[in-house]
């Protein structure tokens, strides 16, 4: 197999946002990225240790048309929604919600004070499957494969896989690769990526370089779609760590009103007026 790195496209500094009942976070993957990094719709971080900036959490709320993807690294965090599914998930865990047709959830804070850092990432649903029924479930970190590469590199797979290790998270259609780095030393690692798929870094710490370039920490590096490359050449030092994200593109027009994700207006109206009558 040949090893040519996509380059960056685009290096992006996500915007400071107030969500929920008055959740301090940032807004990594903003809307003006949905349509270049089809199909992911949005990528929060929180990364904090005030209490203020997390305490208030998020209560009940409702979702359609998409995927949530809640990766913990500090902290813990309470889900319940009203299919009946309840859990807690802390430091390493996975937490994924398909909304389907429709969901009413919470997302409280299982802590009052310390570290809370994570990561709440939308992936887009197809339109055949945005009105299928919710599904939840809770991967613990014990369940999330973690592989010394190669290299030495530290690699954990919450989706797609490395070499024939499978992470416990497979989609149909989007097929997302989702694989959190940290760097062991100053060897680099080439990561195979689908030449069909969209993809992006996400430095968590570190200012690794992504085929040569220099990347400031906490900073979204979109990568090109070059169909020649097939995959990403990452160099850093012990201890920088990313997240590697890609997706195959849904190609369909994308309607967005709040937590509604359609792909028509009309399918956003009946998504308010459903979510007003209780239909949810
Ligand atoms: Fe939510």
């Amino acid at each position: 197999m040949s090893q040519v790195s996509r380059k960056t496209e685009s290096i992006v500094q996500g915007q400071p946002t107030r969500d929920g009942a008055g959740v301090n976070l940032v807004r990594v993957l903003t809307h003006q990225w949905q349509r270049r990094l089809d199909p992911f719709l949005m990528l929060d971080e929180f990364r904090s240790d005030d209490p203020n900036d997390y305490i208030a959490g998020f209560p009940e709320h409702p979702h359609r048309g998409f995927e949530t993807v809640t990766y913990m690294l500090a902290g813990q965090m309470r889900h319940k929604d009203n299919a009946g599914h309840e859990g807690v998930v802390g430091p390493g865990d996975v937490q994924w919600m398909t909304a389907g047709r429709g969901i009413l959830h919470s997302e409280t804070p299982e802590q009052v004070e310390g570290l809370m850092h994570g990561f709440q990432l939308w992936i887009n649903l197809p339109e055949k499957n945005k009105m299928a029924a919710p599904y939840y479930s809770e991967v613990p970190a014990k369940e999330i494969p973690v592989i010394t590469t190669e290299q030495g590199h530290q690699l954990k797979i919450i989706a797609g896989k490395w070499e024939n290790t499978i992470g416990p998270l497979q989609r149909p259609d989007t097929d997302p690769i989702y694989l959190d780095l940290t760097l062991k030393n100053e060897t680099p690692i080439f990561i195979p990526l689908p030449k069909t798929h969209n993809a992006f870094i996400y430095t968590v710490t570190g200012t690794p370089e992504i085929a040569g370039q220099p990347i400031t920490a906490r900073r979204m590096a979109i990568l090109k779609n070059d169909p020649d490359a097939d995959g990403v050449e990452i160099k850093g030092i012990a201890g920088d760590h990313l997240l590697v994200l890609a997706g195959q593109p849904l190609q369909e027009p994308i309607v967005q009103w709040g937590p509604f994700v359609m792909t028509t207006r009309e399918d956003i109206e009946q998504a308010i007026t459903d979510y007003q009558e209780g239909r949810f």
